[in-house]
């Protein structure tokens, strides 16, 4: 018999919190989003917290068919200990999420990271449903990566996945990370508005960087190949070490759609060889890939 309890499932990101309520068929059967306050962690988990009470409220679902919680947050998140080592768009270090959140509930709560979050609703709802080796790979102002890898997210205690920070220009600028010339150094979106803006010596985002390729601009051409080159070039690297049959590219950046995919594939092409021939696709999910993951995860935990 199908479970007739719902799980509760938030995306905290560093702007706005999202919620909805998963139901055991995985749909969302409510949502709504908050904005992020900015006090510290403490103020984040009464918001998490008043967020869910209020989907209860608003869906008249008493607090007994909770049948769990799945919260995720950026940056590097062990899952399995429930802690946050560094959220740096929330301004964390060493945050026990999971136990905090634990006094807030009664029903039990999992932990994860967007990223992953995100993968694991791609390769259970998405677009790598039909793969059990896949990267999904959100290009926005960073870059990073949920790595699935015989049908299980690798999750190396956080750690996994940062594909932001492989280095592809050893000589080149210097990234956030302390490291140079890292891919979201060249690839993210902030990466090529930036060198569009140097380059060009005007101002631009990345979505009117994308417009000015698709109009023929030169100097945008020449921002965009490299990024899409890097991108490629990581990629490839991956593929050769994981055998992903299914490279799913989301974020912001994907919103340009062939624009991005295309050169993506055709650069893939270049470098393969022998590897198996991964499909380049775009996310399927959109803004709410997050909380799908994180309910999935906690509807595993339910029993
Ligand atoms: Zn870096």
């Amino acid at each position: 018999m199908t479970h007739r309890g719902l799980v509760a499932a938030v995306d905290v990101g560093g702007t706005a919190i999202k919620g909805i309520l998963m139901d055991a068929s995985h749909s969302a059967v409510a949502r709504r989003d908050v904005p992020t306050p900015r006090q510290g962690p403490d103020a984040v988990f009464d918001c998490v917290q008043e967020l869910v009470d209020r989907l209860l409220d608003e869906t008249a679902t008493g607090t007994s068919r909770l049948a769990g919680v799945g919260v995720a947050v950026p940056g590097i998140v062990d899952d399995h200990t429930g802690t946050a080592h560094v959220s740096a768009n929330l301004g964390w270090r060493e945050v026990l999420a999971r136990s905090e959140l634990a006094n807030r509930f009664t029903a039990p709560v999992v932990l994860t990271q967007d990223v992953r979050a995100a993968g694991l609703a791609e390769s259970h709802l998405g677009a790598a449903r039909s793969a059990d080796d896949a990267l999904v790979v959100p290009v926005g102002t960073g870059i990073a990566g949920a790595l699935v890898v015989d049908g299980r997210l690798v999750t190396g205690g956080g750690y996994a996945g940062e594909l932001g920070h492989v280095v592809v220009d050893p000589s080149g600028e210097p990234c956030t990370c302390g490291s140079r010339g890292c891919l979201e150094t060249i690839a993210s979106a902030r990466a090529i508005a930036r060198r569009y803006g140097v380059r060009a010596g005007a101002d631009a985002s990345a979505r009117e960087v994308a417009a000015a390729v698709a109009g023929g601009d030169r100097v945008a051409r020449e921002v965009w190949s490299e990024a899409t080159e890097a991108l490629a070039t990581v990629l490839a690297t991956c593929v050769t070490v994981l055998g992903s049959e299914v490279i799913v590219l989301g974020g912001g950046l994907s919103g340009a759609g062939r624009l991005l995919l295309d050169p993506v594939r055709t650069g893939l092409e270049e470098r393969l060889t022998f590897q198996r021939r991964p499909q380049v696709v775009a996310a399927a999910l959109g803004e709410l890939a997050g909380c799908l993951g994180a309910g999935l995860l906690a509807w595993e935990q339910v029993v």
